[in-house]
């Protein structure tokens, strides 16, 4: 919709021309950029005048004028030069109030960092809308490795940041990988250093419990108030807002207004922005547009660093060093399981009052164990195996029976059977069709000569190592 075109407001035929100029702007801006970018982000532009070739569009807020700016900025140049044969300089400028975001906070608080008074009770309302914070989750308690280092030095950098160092701050990797936590540690923060900014922290499922009572109670007004007055919101687990739609459009204006107040918001969810189906495009481009920082699986020295510090951190019982490799070695998938696992050795240890070393180690964790190996494939196996000892890979289903191809093999049938569940027919099958007792005769093999060939013993060891991690 055109707002004002004030060519020349005494020249109605200029004015209408400009109009259909723009238009026409439109139109191929769609058909170039398609339905979904032009809907979320262009078709909000209106044409407010256009004076000695300065074409001035604005836009209701300032987060989708930086967008557009940074993403389509020339694209609408270029375009209205083809249309209108002259050169333009396009400006876009914010004028609050138009679509889409909406809400008495957001409009009253447009541009300042001044707050509505709180209407009664919204202290209370806060709490409530929040989720309480883990004692144990600050940045001291955080150990940082190469797989969380960008995540901690964002988190760090947002906690420790007087201004909005990038808006949204969105934190990112699998399960049980130190996302909660690296948010709790940036609420710790933020409250212990400046207790005056409201920080509201809260699941994605949480936040669409607390929309759909606003809902039923009617109280949205205060909902909207209270999610848009706060300095900074965190919001755990955004996948959860996938495929439900209302929770999402909400979320969405929630998101834009405070950004728009230069607001800082922290996201956190199991993949990235751009994979998280069922959440509207519009959406996923939003949440990458300031700093997307991934957490990796953790490596064999990271899990060794978070044991001490819990060790440490319990300053309770003696624990070997040994315990400790044991459980980095053979637990990988996941910071939580890993600690589990040691609270597990822990409280048996304690409780039977057995020392706690690696036999009590193996014995209380054996399905744990068991879990985690399963997750070893017989093709890892090969493929490591033919990698260390420079063979193909295609030779571990080959007939050849030369010794330098031969005894790879067997290492590799050796290593399936301890470190897969599978059976010895099954391992057979891997191996181009050898027989069960093939696979038989290879461990037996292999277990011999380890007992006289410690280079062999070694070989295996490392390889063991290597996959288990
Ligand atoms: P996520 O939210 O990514 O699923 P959490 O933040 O809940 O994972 O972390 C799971 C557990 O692992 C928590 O107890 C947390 O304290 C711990 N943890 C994860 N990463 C680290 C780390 N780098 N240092 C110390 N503890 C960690
Ligand atoms: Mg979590």
């Amino acid at each position: 919709m055109v707002a004002i075109v004030s060519g020349d407001s005494k020249n109605p035929a200029l004015a209408l021309d400009i109009a259909e100029t723009w238009d026409r702007v439109r139109h191929r801006l769609r058909a170039e950029v398609g339905d979904a970018a032009f809907d979320s982000w262009l078709k909000p532009l209106d044409l407010a005048s256009v004076r000695d070739g300065r074409v001035m569009l604005t836009l209701p807020t300032r987060f989708m004028r930086d967008w557009v700016m940074s993403h389509y900025f020339e694209k609408i140049g270029a375009l209205w030069q083809s249309e209108c044969g002259e050169t333009a300089a396009v400006e876009i400028h914010v004028v609050p109030g138009g679509a889409p975001v909406r809400g008495p906070a957001a409009e009253a608080d447009s541009g300042s960092k001044s707050r509505l008074p709180a209407p009664a009770g919204i202290g209370r309302a806060e709490e409530e809308a929040g989720a309480s914070l883990d004692l144990r989750f600050t940045f001291a308690n955080f150990v940082v490795g190469k797989a969380n280092e960008l995540a901690y030095a964002a988190a760090r950098r947002v906690a420790e940041s007087p201004t909005v160092p990038f808006n949204p701050l969105y934190l990112y990797g699998g399960v049980g990988l130190g996302k909660t936590h690296l948010m709790h540690a940036i609420a710790w923060h933020i409250r212990e250093r400046d207790p005056d900014r409201k920080v509201l922290y809260l699941s994605a499922e949480k936040f669409m419990y607390q929309f759909i009572s606003a809902l039923r109670y009617k109280d949205v007004m205060q909902f909207k108030h209270l999610f848009r007055s706060v300095d900074v919101l965190m919001v755990d687990d955004v996948q959860f807002i996938s495929g439900k739609e209302s929770t999402q459009e909400e979320f969405f204006h929630t998101f834009n207004a405070l950004v728009d107040q230069n607001r800082q918001v922290v996201i956190s969810g199991d993949r990235s922005p751009s994979n998280l189906d069922g959440v509207e495009e519009r959406m996923r481009s939003r949440l990458g547009w300031g700093l997307v920082a991934d957490i990796h699986a953790t490596d064999y020295e990271l899990r060794v660093g978070i044991l001490q510090s819990k060790v440490q951190g319990l300053g309770t019982a003696e624990v070997p060093d040994q315990v400790l490799e044991f459980l980095a070695h053979r637990i990988t998938s996941n910071v939580r399981e890993l600690e589990g696992g040691l609270n597990r050795v822990l409280a048996y240890a304690n409780l039977v009052g057995r020392p706690i070393n690696l036999e009590t180690t193996q014995e209380v964790l054996r399905d744990l164990l068991r879990a985690n190996d399963r997750r070893i494939t017989i093709e890892d196996i090969q493929k490591r195996v033919a990698e260390h000892y420079n063979i193909r890979l295609a030779e571990m289903q080959s007939p050849r029976r030369a010794r330098a191809v031969a005894r790879p093999r067997q290492v590799a049938m050796y290593l399936s059977k301890q470190l897969t569940p599978r059976s010895l027919p099954e391992i057979g099958r891997k191996f181009g069709g050898r027989d069960h007792t093939t696979v038989m005769h290879a461990v037996r093999r292999i277990d011999e000569l380890c007992q006289a060939d410690t280079n062999l013993a070694e070989d295996i060891d490392l390889l063991k190592r290597m996959l288990e991690t």
